[in-house]
């Protein structure tokens, strides 16, 4: 999960549709903004593209029973349908770390170790961060289907393939330290809008002492 910074002003349907008795919180103008704004990836397992697609609300509307939520735009995240399928869990219902206002990367380490995703919380005390650690973490360990074991291995591949990128890209920094387009690269691979991006720059962030100079990459 890395910050996201959400576009005003709020796209001109939600207003529209909430003074109607089945308003949409989903028309085109709201998903091309969330789309842009996410850099069109799950703000949650990172995946990019989302090919399924889903307006996820971080705050629960429960049907529309709780006011200022269903339509509310500072609610609307852009995820995938594995996340938001997880994270309807009552578990989650008090609020995951938002994105929008804080970064995530001072709140959660994101690593991949063999084959196994770890995420955690830099403050165990901080619950909105607990909760957002422990639902990136379901999005690529909740194997509890049959359709959750697929998409929870379609996640580790991709991100197993984007980690691999990184690892080479930084093989070939370390034995060309003076070659621009290596340097390049690794800047291309911890951009935040790419997939996967709270991972990879959390490995540079963890391996700063063999690269110090990657420090910039990470602002
Ligand atoms: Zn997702």
């Amino acid at each position: 999960m890395v910050r996201i910074w959400r576009s005003y002003p709020a796209p001109a349907s939600l207003a529209i549709e909430e003074e109607k008795t089945n308003g949409k919180y989903n028309l085109a103008d709201v998903t091309e903004q969330l789309r842009r704004d996410f850099f069109d990836k799950c703000y949650i397992c990172e995946i990019k593209p989302v090919t399924d697609p889903e307006v996820e609300h971080r705050l629960p509307h429960k049907n529309n029973s709780v006011p200022g939520r269903k339509f509310n735009w500072d609610n609307l995240y852009w995820s995938c349908r594995h996340c938001n399928l997880i994270k309807a869990r009552p578990k989650y219902d008090s609020g995951i770390l938002d994105c929008c206002k804080y970064d995530p990367e001072e709140h959660l380490m994101h690593q991949l170790q063999n084959s196994t995703v770890a995420v955690s919380a830099v403050d165990p005390f901080n619950r909105e961060a607990l909760l957002a650690a422990e639902l990136i973490g379901e999005s690529f360990n909740l194997k509890n289907s049959g359709i959750r074991i697929a998409a929870c291995q379609a996640r580790l591949n991709e991100l197993q393939k984007e980690m691999g990128k990184l690892y080479t890209a930084l093989g070939k920094y370390r034995d060309n330290p003076e070659s621009k387009l290596c340097r390049k690269n690794v800047q291309v691979l911890l951009r935040k809008e790419g997939a996967f991006a709270a991972f990879k720059r959390f490995y540079v962030k963890s391996h700063l002492d063999e690269y110090p100079e990657l420090a910039d990459f990470l602002v």
